[in-house]
């Protein structure tokens, strides 16, 4: 296992806020910071100490940044996955490419979730719309069609009650192959972060519970409001996909509780997420510091958590509402991440809220007026 120290160099492929946490975190400990990124001023790119402004998938830039890196890491998965693996041939890429292939594509990733014997939603794929209104049958009504690439935050996905239906998903296949899935009941949404170094020691951050709003994430509770037994399941299955994918970095695995205390896996992102952002107040190890460590080859601290938690996201239409608000409630750890323009939905930064009483710090959040409900 290569130890990257401080003084050394990091390499981001991506300039979002993932990077710039990841890149304060880093900081903190000496290493500089060197990101790709197609915007100068972007989130990472105003805490880097060099910038290489371009495309993610400029072979050239790559290059570039291989050069003055030590390491390199990424923020997100929609990066060029024969740019990366090119890369890793030549430079330090301890994570590989192959979690890039993997979790870009739903077909792939199901696939792999499957082989690595945690639990998924009955599923059938499909490269045409023909062969979708072919096999439905295998999954039955209600049904969720995906597709297999691009998709986010909810976008390319539709959920489907009847034969009729299934039209609307027709216009997907001029962009994607799709999968489609059994709607999954679920009472609850969790997440866990699993992250793993190369010699193979993991540990799981506390389980986060997520409540989403128009299928962007808007908050996290940790611990997650579930029994023992299913943060244990919960925790099982996510060793399970990241021994079998031999993870080296981060994995979140969003995951549904059914009524009956069992689990299904959602989906995987393949670096820190959004719904481990507590991590940084909460924990004695924020998601973004052990990502550091596990990239730099360095052993991983057991995470503890100090407090429970709350972790809100702020979009572009909370922000002015937030400068109002926020001077009234020191509690608050506001994090916002430097974007120029508060575009509604836009993610803009958040807030983590540590307290003896979850109940009441939801109720804050909510007559606080910052997050109104449009
Ligand atoms: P995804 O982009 O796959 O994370 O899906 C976004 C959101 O859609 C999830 O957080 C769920 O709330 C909902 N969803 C996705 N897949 C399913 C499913 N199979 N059954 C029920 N709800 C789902």
């Amino acid at each position: 296992m290569t130890t990257i120290l401080p003084g050394q160099t990091i390499g981001i492929i991506g300039g979002g806020q993932l990077g710039r946490m990841m890149g304060l975190a880093a900081k903190e400990a000496g290493f500089r910071i060197a990101v790709l990124d197609p915007i100068e001023d972007s989130p990472c790119g105003q805490i880097a100490d060099i910038r290489i402004v371009a495309d993610y998938d400029d072979e050239h830039a790559l290059q570039e940044l291989a050069q003055v890196s030590d390491v390199i890491t990424y923020e997100f998965e929609n990066i060029d996955y024969e740019g990366l693996k090119k890369l890793a041939e030549t430079a330090h890429v301890p994570q590989g490419a192959e979690l890039v292939r993997i979790t870009q594509n739903r077909m792939n990733e199901k696939a792999e979730i499957n082989t690595s014997g945690a639990p998924v939603a009955n599923y059938v794929t499909a490269h045409t719309f023909e062969e979708l209104e072919a096999n439905i049958g295998q999954v039955g009504f209600p049904c969720i069609v995906k597709t297999a690439f691009g998709g986010y935050d909810g976008k390319g996905q539709v959920k489907v009650d009847t034969l009729e239906q299934l039209e609307e998903a027709r216009t997907f296949f001029e962009h994607s192959t799709c999968i489609a899935e059994a709607f999954v009941p679920f009472v609850k949404e969790i997440s866990v972060i699993i992250q793993r170094n190369a010699e193979g020691q993991s540990y799981c951050l506390p389980v986060a519970e997520n409540i989403h709003k128009d299928h962007i994430l808007h908050e996290s509770i940790v611990p997650a409001r579930i029994d023992e037994a299913i943060i244990k399941k919960a925790e099982e299955a996510a060793g399970k996909i990241a021994n079998h994918l031999e993870l080296v970095g981060t994995l979140a695995v969003e995951m549904f509780v059914l009524e009956d205390g069992n689990i299904v896996i959602n989906e995987l992102a393949p670096r820190p997420h959004n719904s481990g952002h507590y991590s940084i107040e909460a924990c004695n190890v924020s998601q973004f510091h052990q990502h550091i460590r596990a990239i730099c080859g360095w052993p991983l601290r057991k995470p503890r958590l100090w407090a429970s938690s709350i972790m809100v996201n702020v979009l572009g239409e909370h922000v002015e509402p937030l400068q109002e608000m926020l001077v009234h409630y020191p509690e608050w750890s506001v994090h916002m991440y430097g974007k120029a323009e508060a575009k509604e939905k836009r993610k803009m930064g958040h807030v983590t809220i540590m307290t003896d009483d979850i109940d009441t710090t939801l109720e804050e959040i909510k007559t606080s007026n910052v997050w109104f409900n449009k």
